[in-house]
């Protein structure tokens, strides 16, 4: 290079750092361009939600697939929480631990949320209900956070608002009566009755199906049907018939899934380095989940169109442990099998057969 070009450049990148060091200086240093940075972040985030979601259409939202096995990593660590949206309705399926940050880091509407659909009463799929129960109620929820369960959902019911009771008081006490109202604190239980319609309104209809994940009885999972357009959301279950009825020609079947594979070397590593307890807990969910190729096999004999995996035991961090989440899948299913993420949408427009898939 030339001597002259050689110093000219040498100048340039010695004024960009000089500049950058200067903007650097300016950015921590003055208070003002801190602030209107810091309110351009948000008013970029607060622009860029749009609620639309619903309408003429069916769109679930994963805002949790993590079970408590392994949900630390880069896919993200909520558990269980799935959002659906029918008509002018929505409900979440369920809010485990860290769902509800998922929910708001999404910005789906809880202003607006109808009511939590819970399949049964693991922690892994009730622990955030006092965190869902706070955000939308800041957000304008119209009434009391309805919880709609099986039997004993009164008692969790009662549990939270035992718990967080005086949490509710000291918001109204704080904001007023105008911002956070006393009429919509709390959660009221709506106890169900399974194998039945336990909501229909609007033209969304919502089934409760029994499922099998003994001892936990009731255990459940969720149909929902909208303008010709269905979703069965499993909760936690091994392979089961009563469910493969229930999903009969059903749009998409979301299925839980535990890899037995992984889960073996789980709990011989776990043997081997000094965790005996904890290998033998983790050895016990081998009998009461359903691992990927049954869950194709169900899929199948439903005839569902699409069918994808939630509620991963354990939660896969990275693409080989989703190669061996796929072992044996596509021998039995060839196509219509999806892993769905934190994120992940799916729309169903009605009276179509088109379902969208994105991020
Ligand atoms: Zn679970
Ligand atoms: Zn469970």
């Amino acid at each position: 290079m030339p001597k002259n070009i050689k110093s000219a450049v040498t100048y340039v990148a010695f004024a960009l750092l000089v500049l950058g060091i200067g903007v650097y200086a300016l950015v921590m240093n003055n208070t003002s361009v801190q602030d209107r940075l810091i309110k351009r972040g948000l008013a970029t985030q607060l622009s860029g939600l749009v609620d639309d979601y619903g309408g003429d259409k069916i769109d679930v939202v994963f805002c949790g697939v993590a079970s408590p096995m392994g949900g630390a990593g880069p896919r993200g660590a909520a558990q269980t929480c799935v959002a659906v949206f029918a008509g002018d309705k929505f409900f979440l399926v369920d809010t485990g631990a860290r769902s509800a940050d998922k929910v708001a880091s999404l910005g789906l509407p809880v202003g607006r949320l109808n009511g939590v659909l819970l399949t049964h009463f693991h922690s892994d799929h009730i622990a955030d209900l006092g965190e869902v129960h706070l955000n939308s109620w800041v957000r304008g929820r119209p009434e009391k956070l309805r919880v709609y369960g099986g039997p004993g959902v009164n008692k969790v019911v009662d549990g939270f608002n035992l718990a967080y009771g005086q949490d509710y008081r000291y918001r109204t006490d704080h904001h007023g009566e105008d911002y956070t109202p006393t009429a919509h604190a709390g959660l009221v239980a709506r106890p169900i009755k399974a194998d039945s319609v336990i909501y229909d309104e609007d033209g969304v209809t919502i089934t409760a199906v029994t499922v099998s994940h003994p001892p936990i009885e009731p255990a459940l999972a969720f149909r929902f049907d909208y303008g010709g357009r269905s979703v069965l959301i499993s909760g936690d279950t091994v392979k089961d018939n009563n469910l493969i009825a229930a999903a009969r020609n059903v749009d998409v079947l979301i299925h839980e899934v535990l890899q037995p594979d992984l889960v073996d070397t789980l709990v011989a590593t776990l043997g081997e380095n000094g965790q005996p307890k904890l290998a033998k807990i983790i050895e016990d969910t081998l009998d009461y989940h359903t691992t990927p190729v049954e869950a194709a096999q169900a899929a199948n004999l439903a005839n569902a169109d699409l069918l994808v995996f939630y509620h991963y035991a354990p939660m896969p961090q990275n693409a080989l442990m989703d190669r061996i989440f796929m072992r044996g899948v596509s021998d039995v299913r060839p196509e219509g099998v999806l892993g769905a993420l934190e994120g992940t949408r799916l729309s169903l427009p009605a009276k179509n057969d088109a379902i969208k898939i994105s991020d």
